[in-house]
């Protein structure tokens, strides 16, 4: 019952997550289940991962219970990152992505990481630490 609760709760964020991930589906992307997720990659999903953050690499993203990953190994080597973001959205619900952008919000107007020093980001680096 607790899983179902925690699939509803983080609904809206998985929902757009399969939306995304759908449509990189149709051309030419990938798609696998793994831990309770589902993982899409390849094709638009990672020329989209390509364009976030400014030019900055990034290997994937979590949307729910939808983590979209530029190819399967980043997918493999950011799964327990992404599995900490994962258990935010499920703690959070609709509230994970305006209380993740108001901490980078409030770092960036202090000087601080907008994404490195976000306490969302922190409690999934000191998970799994990169290397
Ligand atoms: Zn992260």
């Amino acid at each position: 019952m607790r899983s179902l609760l925690v699939y509803l709760w983080a609904s809206p964020y998985t929902l757009l997550g399969l939306s995304v991930g759908g449509v990189g589906l149709m051309f030419g992307g990938r798609v696998r289940c793994r831990s309770g997720v589902v993982q899409f990659c390849e094709g638009p999903t990672k020329r989209l991962l390509h364009r976030l953050r400014d030019g900055q690499f990034v290997l994937a993203i979590t949307l729910g219970h939808v983590v979209l990953g530029q190819t399967e190994a980043a997918l493999d080597v950011s799964h327990e990152h992404e599995l900490v973001h994962v258990r935010q959205y499920e703690r959070w619900g609709p509230f994970f992505g305006p209380a993740y952008l108001l901490a980078s919000l409030w770092l960036w107007f202090r000087g601080r990481d907008p994404y490195r020093d976000n306490p969302f980001e922190r409690e999934a680096y000191d998970a799994d630490p990169p290397c």
